[in-house]
């Protein structure tokens, strides 16, 4: 029997689309990073990315990897020796990422939360990362920061805000709920 042709002439053709771009959707894959970080004053996440938009690695802010976290402070109180500030023994975002990837980061594109401090500017640049995208810069008035816009200006490294809409959390959450529902 003769099948029924799609009057336009395109059988099972549906225009589709995802409700994410590249850029939205891996600095979501960086902020669900940071949503693992036990640190209780500043979360970071970061994810990197090959030119094919396939990930790399991925880092948020912790403890060491291995070692007993509960023996190490966790409280950001600078009045007291750096021995028992949380800033002796963290390992930032993209540090954890550059030093769990297996391989060469060279021309790769990181997704961070916040921008990257000095010293993992200086990782970043030695890996010859090729660009950074950012989505809070809220540091960008501190010395450190100014040395990062330094080391990548020098290291010809891009880097560019982006924001995400109040409407894709919104959706990704309803999406994700309603996901829960189907089980
Ligand atoms: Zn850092």
């Amino acid at each position: 029997m003769e099948k029924m042709q799609n009057p336009t002439g395109q059988i099972n053709f549906i225009p589709v689309a995802s409700k994410l771009n590249w850029d939205e959707y891996f600095m979501l894959q960086a902020m669900l990073a940071s949503y693992r970080s036990k640190d209780p004053s500043t979360k970071v996440g970061c994810v990197f990315v090959d030119k094919y938009n396939h990930q790399l690695t991925m880092g948020y802010n912790g403890a060491i990897a291995g070692i007993d976290e509960s023996q190490m402070p966790w409280g950001n109180d600078k009045t007291v020796d750096l021995e028992f500030q949380k800033y002796g023994y963290v390992i930032h975002s993209e540090a954890n990422a550059i030093s769990h990837r297996q391989g060469s980061l060279e021309g790769s594109k990181g997704y961070v939360t916040l921008f990257p401090c000095n010293e993992c500017a200086k990782l970043i640049a030695a890996q010859r990362v090729s660009e950074i995208i950012y989505l809070s810069d809220k540091y960008r008035d501190t010395p450190e920061i100014r040395i990062s816009k330094k080391i990548f200006d020098l290291s010809g490294i891009k880097y560019r805000q982006m924001s995400l809409s109040k409407e894709i959390t919104e959706d990704l959450c309803a999406y994700l709920n309603s996901m829960l529902k189907d089980l």
